[in-house]
């Protein structure tokens, strides 16, 4: 039984990170359950090494005390690519050879392409490969990712929900995101499969997260079922915005705890400025 908080290590926290790791924190603490914290490290590419201690002390400094050893998902790719091979067993995803250029011009070139909640979604050509087909380029050693068969998937799980502790009950749709990338053709994994498998072999009973992560549950909530891993309570939380209203990003240095810190800050200070 636990919650977590799960920062990348690509920048440092900000008042956005500050609140979603105190609501966890509070939760955990109201429930009388584990509070953890995970990197999620997955992206090479964009992670820093000096980020993983600064985020460490910025957690103590506002005292934000995590339970165990912090995962880093970096060391979990055996368990990721164990859930991918069973996605594969069941023909639930495919191998996708797609370059970005090729679903823009796609994309463009249909009348009616499917849209998400971020723009329009991949339209699904690598879907109609045949095994053959797809083999034959992966074995010629042609890049591609794989992707969820969302319809299938859906037709596969029947009718799911997922309970969010301030929307209720939400219905899943399982082709919300349409076919998304479960393993990008770089790291041979995604977000979507990294969170889900280390959110139940943690055991995380309650996510806690951004409302900008809402979308992405109804895909974790499909993965959970498919997977048969247990389904926790979801409570996805308001997002802290800048004078302007616009979201925090990791560039928004005024707005790091350690910025905060230097100029003289407390952490009570700090836990004001984002308080309800
Ligand atoms: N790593 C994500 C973030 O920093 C959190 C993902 C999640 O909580 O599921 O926004």
């Amino acid at each position: 039984m636990s919650t977590r908080f799960a920062p990348s290590p690509t920048g440092l926290l900000h008042l956005g990170h500050a609140y979603a790791a105190k609501f966890a924190y509070d939760l955990a603490k109201e429930e009388e359950v584990d509070f953890l914290l995970r990197f999620e490290d997955i992206d090479t590419t964009r992670v820093r090494p000096e980020y993983y201690l600064e985020i460490e002390k910025d957690l103590t400094w506002l005292g934000l005390d995590w339970d165990g050893t912090p995962l880093r998902q970096t060391d979990r790719f055996t368990a990721y690519n164990r859930a991918m091979e069973e996605l594969k067993s069941r023909q639930l995803v495919y191998p996708c050879f797609c370059t970005r250029r090729e679903i823009q011009d796609e994309i463009a070139a249909m009348a009616g392409a499917p849209q998400g909640p971020e723009g329009p979604l991949y339209p699904g050509t690598c879907c109609s490969l045949t095994n053959g087909q797809a083999e034959e380029r992966i074995s010629a050693g042609e890049p591609h990712c794989w992707r969820l068969n969302a319809s299938e998937a859906g037709k596969q799980t029947g009718q799911l929900t997922f309970c969010d502790r301030i929307r209720g009950v939400v219905e899943v749709d399982p082709t919300l995101l349409g076919d998304v990338i479960l393993a990008r053709r770089d790291i041979a994994t995604s977000y979507h499969i990294a969170v889900v498998v280390d959110d139940a072999m943690q055991q995380i009973t309650d996510v806690t997260r951004g409302e900008d992560l809402l979308a992405s549950t109804h895909v974790h909530r499909l993965l959970q079922e498919l997977l048969g891993y247990p389904e926790p309570v979801y409570h996805h939380h308001r997002l802290i915005l800048d004078a302007n209203g616009v979201r925090l990003a990791k560039r928004d240095d005024p707005m790091s705890i350690r910025t905060l810190r230097e100029l003289g800050h407390s952490p009570e200070e700090v836990m004001e400025m984002i308080s309800d």
